[in-house]
């Protein structure tokens, strides 16, 4: 229609360079382009930008470039049940207090600041992908870096394995920590070897996740590990503006029988001093006190970090995103909006990808990759299944396996499809009692199978677009 062409001339034409289409097909960009070239057009690319929440409400003042300044990295340590997560936050807290004074830190606000070298690293307290993918699920992005710890003794477990694909879903760098090299039976090069099949390889094997051997329980090369972050955080760039109004994420809260409510809350961008207004999902208020991780009361807040604050009007939830605004009049109009506007979405519930959708979407040429979570009765399977469906990606969309592992589907699956809009597959595995009910509340659709062949001519119809929908 743009070129004034006869759709006839442009298959004719493509016809010509080998390439069978028909009226139907869908070109990708790069064809388009080329095609496009022929007719001496140019062909843009329109890149659909998600109106954040706080953007959508002018809450969100703009960064100015000239304000930017670096901020310290946000790190979650993530890794197997009693591999040391636990251990490492609780070293790391008592030994590195920022500025050194004794005592160390009484105060837990779901997050604390550490200082090596004049500059701060901040640590959720929350330790586990699970809490990790919860909060991405939600829309809040907190974590720059992700500690992937893993016990000398113990090597890969499936939690290991699950961490990684959370981590890799979020794009979040990983930094290894191989724990308990104190014990007898530490074996730190066959971790390294077991990494290696998720790609995580060291850069003296010629790759370019960073190794740090330690000691939780015993400090030791806990400074390595720090300055480990520092460097990655360097690469990373992080910057924020400290100089306009706060957005910050509640990473928890509760009532406190004298306080009233009460939320932990880490700073992403901007400032936040006593006395302001703000809005947080539901809710809203007025800072009445701010309180630091070392318990003291402060006046200011700066980006990355945490603070615990009095003056909510109700308790918030984990997740929740606080604007500071200037406008007190405004703070109860604004929660007022936001809930009218979660009804109307709860009722036009708006599904997360289904293999249906995207085989729909597919030919609006919306999508260029379908997100997939395997499961599988035995590690054989697994493997067998993912070749088999990573042969089906074609040169416009590609199959995405986000993770693979064996065992029944988990409410974790659930989490992380929804978090990365991804579809489950099942195949000989049922989902839990909880991931069910999980799944239908997020809308994450799970497909279970006990033949392969199923599976695979299934996926093979949504990439082609040419799905039935089922009735
Ligand atoms: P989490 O489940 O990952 O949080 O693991 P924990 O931090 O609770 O640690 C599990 C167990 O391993 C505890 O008994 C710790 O004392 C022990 N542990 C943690 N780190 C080390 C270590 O570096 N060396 C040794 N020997 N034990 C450790």
């Amino acid at each position: 229609e743009q070129l004034k062409l006869n759709p006839t001339d442009l298959i004719k034409k493509l016809f010509l360079k080998g390439k069978m289409f028909t009226i139907n097909s869908v070109l990708s960009y790069e064809q388009a382009e080329e095609l496009a070239l022929e007719y001496d057009a140019l062909i843009e690319k329109e890149e659909v930008v998600e109106e954040s929440f706080g953007e959508k409400f002018s809450l969100e003042e703009k960064d100015k470039e000239e304000n930017l300044e670096e901020r310290a990295p946000i790190i979650t340590i993530m890794g197997h049940v009693d591999h040391g997560k636990t251990s490492l936050l609780d070293t790391i807290r008592k030994t590195n207090v920022a500025g050194g004074e004794a005592g160390g830190i009484t105060q837990k606000i779901g997050a604390y600041q550490v200082e090596r070298h004049g500059k701060k690293i901040t640590f959720i307290d929350t330790p586990g992908h699970e809490a990790f993918t919860e909060m991405r699920a939600r829309g809040a992005e907190v974590t720059d870096i992700a500690i992937l710890i893993v016990a000398a003794d113990d090597g890969v477990k499936p939690q290991t394995i699950e961490a990684i694909s959370h981590a890799k879903a979020a794009e979040v760098p990983i930094i290894v920590a191989i724990n308990k090299i104190d014990k007898p039976g530490a074996d730190p090069t066959r971790v390294r070897t077991e990494l290696m099949e998720y790609g995580l390889i060291a850069p003296e094997w010629g790759g370019d996740t960073e190794f740090v051997e330690i000691s939780a329980k015993f400090n030791k090369n806990i400074d390595m590990l720090l300055e480990t972050i520092l460097l990655t955080a360097e690469i990373l760039e992080l910057k924020a503006d400290f100089k306009k109004r706060a957005k910050g994420i509640v990473l928890e809260s509760r009532l406190d029988p004298k306080l009233g409510p009460v939320a932990d809350v880490l700073i992403k961008e901007g400032n936040l001093k006593v006395g302001e207004v703000f809005v947080c999902d539901e809710t809203f208020g007025k800072v009445r006190a701010l309180i630091n991780d070392k318990g003291e009361r402060v006046n200011k807040v700066y980006a990355s970090q945490p603070v615990e604050i009095l003056g909510f009007d109700t308790v918030p939830n984990a997740g929740d995103v606080l604007y500071a605004i200037k406008n007190e009049k405004q703070a109860k109009k604004i929660v007022e909006e936001v809930i009218k506007q979660k009804k109307l979405k709860e009722q036009n519930r708006t599904k997360h990808v289904s293999l249906e959708s995207f085989s729909k979407q597919l030919e609006a040429e919306k999508l260029k990759e379908l997100k997939l979570i395997l499961r599988a009765d035995s590690g054989g399977s697994v493997e067998a299944l993912k070749d088999s469906l990573n042969k089906l990606s074609n040169d416009e969309v590609a199959v995405n396996i986000i993770q693979a592992a064996a065992g029944a589907i988990t409410e974790g699956d659930i989490m992380l499809a929804e978090a990365s809009d991804a579809i489950i597959i099942g195949f000989h595995v049922r989902p839990t009692t909880k991931a069910i009910k999980a799944a239908e509340k997020a809308g994450v659709e799970i497909r279970t199978h006990n033949v392969i062949y199923h599976i695979t001519e299934e996926i093979e119809k949504a990439l082609t677009g040419m799905l039935e929908p089922e009735f």
